[in-house]
């Protein structure tokens, strides 16, 4: 049988788009990462190009980060504050407005579950984000070279829901009507970690405030010379010049 593609989403990738043009609504982006350091790995370059070009962008941050350690020297108990410090360095460096720690997630033992998911659903409806950044929520392994956490899964999952349809109906937590809080649209969701990509931003100008931002993670990268080959090689293309890539859904109403 011949597939029907039309009415598919495009697959190609444009290569080197900047941001959407949000119209006369206010340029907010939000990006979800399951650890710390996973939203500069995702989208660090288009988190400080964004910023510069007039964007408040936010990070959420959902797990606590106390397994992300070989060193036996930290305990669980320690970690959780060092990686936010961490992380809000990284923040800095980009021109990140703020960083979102949600409370009560534990590295590693993340679930989709409707605590998580009411969670994710009041951060977004408290910054109205235009676009969200979030994990590939589906995918279980990444060009057949790595598997994608648990965690990174659970949050892509989570934050998916959230957005449609969780996020935009009021009858879905009430309760955070009750607080003030108004029911909100994203209109562009952002993938990393998708196999497929459909848009790419050139970060060649904000690749080494990527590195410098990674760099802030001292709990898990030493920073020597082959880190920083690792890294800066991982998002060079043939063409020379540096791409973080995504796939983008674009939200028809
Ligand atoms: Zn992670």
């Amino acid at each position: 049988m011949t597939a029907n593609l039309e009415g598919m989403a495009p697959t190609t990738e444009t290569k080197g788009e900047g941001p959407p043009d949000t119209g006369d609504k206010p340029k907010v982006a939000l990006a979800i990462g399951a650890h710390p350091d996973d939203t500069d790995f995702g989208c660090a370059g288009t988190a400080h190009l964004w910023s510069k070009a007039g964007w408040d962008f936010y990070y959420c941050v959902v797990t606590d980060g106390s397994k992300g350690t070989s060193d036996k020297a930290l305990t669980s108990d320690e970690l959780p504050d060092l990686r936010q410090t961490e992380q809000r360095a990284a923040a800095s460096k980009l021109g990140v407005k703020d960083v979102i720690f949600l409370k009560g997630h534990v590295d590693g033992e993340l679930t989709v579950n409707r605590t998580l998911l009411g969670d994710i659903v009041r951060v977004i409806r408290k910054l109205k984000p235009y676009a969200v950044f979030t994990h590939e929520p589906q995918q279980v392994f990444h060009n057949n070279a790595f598997v994608n956490h648990n965690d990174h899964r659970a949050t892509g999952m989570t934050t998916v829901d959230a957005i449609y349809p969780t996020a935009r109906d009021r009858l879905n937590f009430p309760e955070h009507l009750e607080e003030g809080l108004d029911v909100h649209n994203v209109k562009d969701i952002f993938i990393w970690g998708n196999d497929n990509p459909n848009f790419s931003t050139d970060i060649t100008d904000a690749v080494e405030t990527k590195v410098q931002a990674l760099l802030q993670h001292t709990s898990q990268f030493g920073g020597g010379e082959e880190f920083l080959k690792f890294v800066r090689e991982r998002w060079k293309d043939e063409d020379g010049h540096y791409y973080e890539r995504f796939r983008r859904v674009t939200m028809a109403r």
